[in-house]
């Protein structure tokens, strides 16, 4: 919460050089932190036009949770909307391509003034809309949403088009919301094209290879699962596809099975399901009462909720599946005693039981029984992190707080959560710790710093301009 009043904060009250934008939040499950934050962002709305602005933001996020698997992870994200403003409205369309003529129906030329240059017929493609000036864009974001995972521009034009990239556009036509789910596959999941996309897009994907064996292929796990199967490409048939009938192919259908689970253990990368729980400081607790609470007091659950909980006590399990426990002391013997609730997502969107396990968040308590009473010593902490300079020019140093000795990992990723750096690995001593990140060699854009300490994940998003 604290975060979001800054938002608010930010919004409203402060910096006259550049332009300030209300900013509407159309969900909020919790901590910027800790969720993942999609922002949706217009281009081509003048201030008259913010209302339609923001149904037609309604719309897509009651689409975007409509599709499988975002539906069954609606708990997992908040939806943002920055009412940014055009001088003009619409998207551009110099109407200079021979297919123009062809498109029915007719979208006519125009040249409005709109905040991100959006425009029809971008690298000669008519229906390809792309938001010009991504500086621009990333200035808008940096101001008001810095915490955003995933940025959307809705383009103010009622004719189809869209595009994909860092920032996916879609125009409010009611097809092109199809196109930013698909595009939603590259920018989120890093998934292919399953329709022959060109040689320069050919590699090795979740969901494209050349590996032709059934007990080798990387989706042998879903074979004849809803027809999965390995399917040759449509021009080099050397390069699979795992479904026929895909998201990643056509507008329409749904994700197939081997993109689901992508974009699932997407989902999972990025986030950690236990996000309070108590004891839930560092401070010893001496009870004297016979029963002790131990509670996870606020988990982000998949619909139907598919997370298993496991509480161990020295390795032994004593409960299951529930949200919290009593531990009764007259059960312990004197001395140290470790419980730990295991909880994993067991969801079938994903087959692969490695995965599961090192997803898996721990959280451990250590119980010291005295004589007098009980000590109680959470295993968790306070763990924080910033990123300075962000933008960050040519270098930046990334700092992490630390108060007990931990295992820490730390990586960089891109916008489509390929690992570029590995910035730490093993283990590190309480206190500050800094480490410098070279951005010289990167290109401009958006980043993620993912930290890894013990079991506990989360994200920074750092913004490149090298200028
Ligand atoms: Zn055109
Ligand atoms: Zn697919």
């Amino acid at each position: 919460m604290k975060k979001l009043f800054l938002l608010f904060f930010s919004a409203y009250c402060c910096c006259a050089n550049a332009q300030t934008f209300k900013v509407d939040t159309l969900q909020y499950k919790g901590d910027v932190d800790k969720y993942i934050n999609f922002v949706l962002v217009g281009d081509g709305f003048t201030a008259a036009e913010q209302g339609s602005f923001i149904n037609q933001s309604k719309d897509f996020v009651n689409k975007f949770f409509a599709e499988e698997p975002f539906s069954a992870y609606r708990n997992y994200f908040n939806f943002f909307a920055i009412r940014a403003i055009s001088p003009e409205s619409g998207a551009k369309h110099p109407n200079n391509l021979a297919e123009c003529a062809n498109v029915s129906p007719k979208v006519p030329q125009s040249n409005p003034n709109n905040l991100f240059g959006s425009t029809f017929d971008a690298f000669s493609i008519h229906r390809l809309v792309v938001a010009m000036n991504s500086t621009k864009i990333q200035e808008v974001l940096s101001k008001h949403t810095p915490f955003f995972d995933q940025a959307l521009i809705l383009v103010n034009s009622p004719y189809y088009g869209g595009s994909g990239g860092t920032f996916p556009t879609s125009t409010l036509e009611t097809n092109s919301n199809e196109i930013s789910l698909h595009e939603l596959g590259h920018s989120f999941a890093a998934l292919s094209d399953e329709y022959w996309a060109g040689e320069q897009f050919a590699r090795e994907t979740a969901n494209m290879t050349k590996e032709t064996s059934t007990t080798l292929v990387k989706w042998k796990n879903w074979l004849n699962f809803r027809q999965t199967g390995i399917f040759d490409h449509d021009v080099n048939p050397i390069w699979k596809r795992p479904h026929q009938n895909c998201k990643m192919r056509f507008l329409g259908p749904s994700f197939c099975p081997v993109c689901q689970e992508t974009i699932v253990k997407r989902i999972h990368q990025l986030t950690d399901p236990v996000v309070r729980f108590s004891p839930g400081n560092k401070n010893t607790i001496s009870s004297q009462q016979r029963l002790l609470s131990f509670r996870l007091l606020e988990l982000m659950k998949p619909q139907p909720n598919t997370l298993k909980i496991e509480w161990q006590l020295d390795g032994k399990t004593i409960f299951r599946n529930q949200d919290s426990i009593k531990l009764d002391q007259n059960t312990l013997n004197k001395g140290n005693h470790t419980l730990k609730a295991i909880v994993s997502d067991t969801t079938g969107n994903v087959r692969d039981a490695v995965f599961t396990s090192a997803q898996a968040s721990i959280v451990s308590w250590i119980i010291d029984k005295t004589t007098t009473g009980l000590e109680i010593l959470p295993d968790q902490q306070k763990i924080q992190s910033n990123i300075s300079p962000n933008p960050a020019q040519g270098q930046t140093l990334i700092s992490l707080e630390l108060e007990q000795k931990n295992e820490v990992h730390i990586i960089l990723i891109d916008a489509q959560g390929r690992v570029l750096e590995t910035i730490q690995s093993g283990k590190l001593a309480p206190g500050k710790h800094g480490f410098e990140l070279n951005t010289s060699q990167l290109p401009n854009g958006y980043y993620q710093v993912l930290f890894q300490v013990n079991s506990y994940r989360h994200s920074l998003p750092l913004l490149v301009i090298n200028g």
